[in-house]
């Protein structure tokens, strides 16, 4: 089965990831972790090109359509790499981001256009789909708060450097991602299980017994 995890920066992916990993470990199963953009050595580096704050310094302002193109390099590798052979060998992969993220950063944020991410990934992906998608969405204030304070701890222990380039964001753009995830949410409720403000207690571990529900069914 081939999960994957979205929402913006701060929702909480990466801690439900590691949540569902350790219960399928108990339960026996290994799951296969990757994140996007990583998960590969060649998607580490597509990675630290991406957001590094101080690359573009170096490389120039990355324009908005070679940030997609590289997001999609970085996912075609690992779909060959890694998810790919593990399906093959009817492994659980669960993904930190995959295309719904391209759909809401580069195709809202960004402002290439949803029909453009989207033909994208049919070229790219051979239009793979996740079996599900747990989309974590909590409020736009909620989640840049978190991400905030989450920047403020690395600068401190990184002489003042952001953690990405994103955090230069504003709100706007964050706001525009947050509306694409909902819409997405909307468009594909089959394979997006979302899980946001109203949809009940919103600690970690609330929310980690809803996704190891989510998985179950
Ligand atoms: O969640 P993670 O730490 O892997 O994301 C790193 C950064 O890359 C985030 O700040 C996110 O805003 C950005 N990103 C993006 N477009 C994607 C994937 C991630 O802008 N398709
Ligand atoms: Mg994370």
């Amino acid at each position: 089965a081939f999960i994957t995890f979205d929402g913006p920066d701060g929702s909480g992916k990466t801690t439900q990831i590691k949540r569902l990993a350790d219960w399928l470990r108990e339960r026996g199963t290994e799951p296969v972790l990757l994140r996007q953009p990583g998960g590969t050595p060649l998607g580490e580096r597509i990675r630290s090109i991406l957001l590094d704050s101080r690359s573009e310094q170096s490389l120039g302002e990355i324009a908005p359509l070679t940030e997609l193109a590289l997001m999609f390099a970085d996912r075609a590798q690992s779909i060959r790499q890694v998810i790919q052979p593990a399906l093959a060998e009817g492994k659980v992969i669960l993904c930190d981001r995959y295309t719904d993220s391209s759909e809401a950063y580069q195709g809202a944020g960004r402002g290439l256009g949803t029909d453009r991410v989207l033909a994208v990934h049919r070229a790219i992906c051979d239009d793979l789909q996740p079996s599900l998608t747990v989309l974590l969405l909590p409020d736009v204030d909620q989640a840049l708060k978190r991400a905030r304070r989450r920047n403020e701890r690395f600068k401190q222990q990184n002489n003042g450097a952001d953690e990405n380039r994103f955090e230069a964001e504003g709100e706007a753009f964050y706001r525009r991602v947050h509306d694409a995830y909902t819409a997405i949410a909307k468009r594909e409720p089959q394979r997006v299980v979302l899980i946001g403000p109203g949809t009940g207690d919103d600690s970690i571990e609330a929310i980690a017994a809803r996704v190891r529900q989510v998985v179950e069914q």
